[in-house]
Formats: structure tokens, C-alpha cells, sequence
């Protein structure tokens, strides 16, 4: 985590670098000038590293109220989201689990808009991608706590139990009541887990509410999920890498180009323990009930962060011949597969973003 922290600054330094360079080239022609990018960053949301960047030459006041505005809504969607914590005057993701099986409780509209968004991903994914499956979910957080505190006694979840803790995790005993603005969990044993879509979605209402504002050239990084509002002032977008799975604190897979999009990758070198030599990651296929293995890293880049980071969830999930029907199905997704032997595969629409092949 420390070292792919290092890397994970390298790759955000690349944005400023690109921007640097190009502030160079611009400095002599006419046209729009870019200024030198203004930067905020983020310890407090979502357990991850956040940044705002704004390479539109806003005023520092303005770029102060509009990343600390950015900062508040990163702010209540952590609250909402966190299953860990709960917070006072808020009932969240926490506040429902704990109360499954029992009464329906009346939360904030915005976490009703979110459970609503999350069927619909459900739906979407045929299934794979499902905050239902808190209790399967914690099995494998548990084990994955446990191994980091005592490498030596690692282990995995017990089968029966995985086994048992899927029955639970029906996404019909997900009761939303938008009307009453109420939810409940059904299934006492069911919990939600939202680690694939919170953080994507949080991410795109704050990029809309920068939409709202009119802001246009700047970049949000969320742990990694990134999404560019609008383009450069010069009009030629944000150059970003992907990093090489086999060894990402060192290399990248490729550098794209974007504009006006976000880019979300999920990959088995994120969140990972080991048992005799095995290596065991965060992303669990449903049907297996064990980390997904088809591939080593998948990146989405499509218009909406929540969209991107269900789907790079989801598409972990599925063969590729099934990732890439429903991404052309939903039209305006681009995918980059890659797989454990190095191999990679993308949408006909991926090519036309490379900046640069790999590094070596
Ligand atoms: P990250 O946010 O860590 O970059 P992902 O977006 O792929 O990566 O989300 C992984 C997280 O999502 C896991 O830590 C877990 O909480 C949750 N998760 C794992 N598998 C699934 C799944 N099949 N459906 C829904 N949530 C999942
Ligand atoms: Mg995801």
C-alpha cells in the first residue's frame, strides 16, 4: 500500500508534468494560455488519497470555494457510505446493517437515489456487481485484516461459511421506499457493501456540481478513479498511464489521452493478501465466491465515474466476450483488459486514446 501509495503520486505527477510541458509549448502561440494547474488534496474520504486539480486559471478564491464545495460532498458521501462507522445525526450504510431485520428506517434522499442507482447496476451487471453481498464480502475483509496483523496465520474464509453468508445476499431484501424516504434490510443476516460503487459515485456528483458551476479543465482523482470535467483550456486533454499489473509500482501498461471522462481500472494488486504463496484479492466473482481470475487489471473509461466503477467491478467478473457485449450495449464505454499473462485486449474505440505503449 506504502509503495503503490509512491507510485500513485507518480502517476498523479504525470497529469502535472503533461500540463507543465504544455504550458511550456504554449507560452509563445496565440490562443488561450494555460495557466499553471492549482492543486487540493484529500486524506479524509473513502480510506484513499483525494485530489482536485484545476488547470483552468481560476482565481485561488474561487478554486478554494469550489474544491472545498467538492470537498463537502466527498465528505457526506464517506459519512453515508462508511459500514464501519456511523456518525451522529446520520443514518448511513452502518445504521441500516445493523438494523436488518428489523424496521425500516428513514434516511437521507440521497442515500436513497444511491440504492436506487445501485439496483439499477445490479440490473445492469446481470447481477455480478451487487452491494448485496455484504456478507460474503466480510468473510473475505476479515481474513484480509486478520492476515495484515499476523502474516503468519493467514488463512481464507471457511467454504461452508462462504457458502452459508451467499444465501444471504439477495438484492430483493434491499427494501427502498422512496416516497417515505425509507430503507431496510430485510434478511437480519444480509449486509451492504458499497466498495465498488461508493467511491465513483461520489466522485461524479461532486464532478457534477463543479458541471453546475460552469468549471471547465479540471480533473478529480479519487483514489485512483479519475474524471476530467470538460478538457484543457488548449483543448488537448489529460494524459494519464495505467499501470502495468505485473509490476505496478514500477511501470505502466499504457498512457492515454482523455477529455470530459472518467477513468476507473480495478485491479488484483490493489487490495490483496497471501496465503501459502497464493495471493488472494478484493473483487469476488459471485459465482465462485473467490476472487474473480480472469484478469490481472481492467480499466473503464466512460462519461459517468459512478458508471465506470460499477463496470469495473462488474466486467472483473465476466469473460471478455460478455465484458465487451455489455459495453457495446451501453454504447460510449471503453474497456482494457488485461490478463494474468501479460496479454491485454480492448474495445475498437480504446486504440484511439493511446498517448504511449508500455514503459519498459
Ligand atoms: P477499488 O474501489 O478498491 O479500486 P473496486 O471498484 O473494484 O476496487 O471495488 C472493490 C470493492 O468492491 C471490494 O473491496 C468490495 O468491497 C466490493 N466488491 C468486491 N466484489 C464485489 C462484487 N462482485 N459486487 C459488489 N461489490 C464487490
Ligand atoms: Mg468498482
Amino acid at each position: 500500500m506504502r509503495k503503490s501509495f509512491a507510485f500513485f503520486l507518480l502517476l498523479t505527477l504525470l497529469f502535472l508534468s503533461a500540463c507543465a510541458a504544455q504550458t511550456g509549448e504554449d507560452a509563445g502561440t496565440a490562443g488561450p494560455q494555460t495557466a499553471e494547474p492549482k492543486g487540493k488534496v484529500y486524506y479524509a474520504y473513502f480510506d484513499t488519497v483525494s485530489y482536485v486539480y484545476d488547470y483552468a486559471g481560476d482565481s485561488a478564491e474561487r478554486f478554494d470555494d469550489r474544491s472545498a464545495e467538492v470537498s463537502h460532498i466527498l465528505q457526506e458521501y464517506h459519512q453515508l457510505f462508511d459500514i464501519y462507522h456511523e456518525y451522529s445525526g446520520v443514518t448511513n450504510l452502518c445504521t441500516l446493517n445493523k438494523a436488518a431485520g428489523g424496521e425500516a428506517l428513514e434516511v437521507d434522499a440521497k442515500l436513497i437515489d444511491f440504492l436506487l442507482y445501485a439496483r439499477e447496476m445490479y440490473e445492469l451487471t446481470n447481477g455480478e456487481m451487487n452491494v448485496m453481498l455484504g456478507a460474503v464480502l466480510r468473510l473475505w475483509h476479515d481474513c484480509r485484516e486478520a492476515a495484515e496483523n499476523d502474516p503468519a496465520s493467514a488463512a481464507i474464509p471457511d467454504e461452508e461459511a462462504l457458502r452459508r453468508a451467499a444465501g444471504h445476499t439477495d438484492i430483493d431484501c434491499l427494501e427502498i421506499d422512496p416516497e417515505r424516504c425509507t430503507v431496510r434490510i430485510a434478511d437480519p443476516e444480509a449486509s451492504i457493501d458499497v466498495g465498488a460503487l461508493g467511491k465513483g459515485y461520489a466522485t461524479e456528483r461532486a464532478a457534477e456540481f463543479l458541471e453546475r458551476e460552469g468549471a471547465f479543465g479540471y480533473v478529480l482523482n479519487i483514489g485512483g478513479n479519475i474524471r476530467c470535467v470538460g478538457d484543457r483550456p488548449d483543448g488537448s486533454g489529460w494524459v494519464t498511464a495505467i499501470r502495468d499489473p505485473q509490476e505496478p509500482d514500477e511501470r505502466y501498461a499504457c498512457k492515454i489521452r482523455i477529455r470530459d471522462v472518467s477513468c476507473v481500472t480495478s485491479g488484483v494488486y490493489e487490495r490483496y493478501f497471501t496465503v501459502k504463496g497464493q495471493r488472494y484479492h478484493h473483487i469476488i466473482d459471485r459465482d465462485t465466491l473467490y476472487p474473480a481470475e480472469y484478469y490481472s487489471s481492467l480499466t473503464v473509461i466512460t462519461g459517468d465515474s459512478a458508471l465506470a466503477d460499477a463496470l469495473s467491478t462488474a466486467l472483473f467478473c465476466m469473460p471478455v466476450r460478455e465484458g465487451m457485449a455489455l459495453a457495446e450495449s451501453i454504447g460510449g464505454v471503453e474497456v482494457l483488459w488485461i490478463f494474468p499473462d501479460g496479454s491485454r485486449q480492448s474495445t475498437p474505440g480504446f486504440a484511439d486514446l493511446i498517448e504511449e505503449q508500455s514503459s519498459t
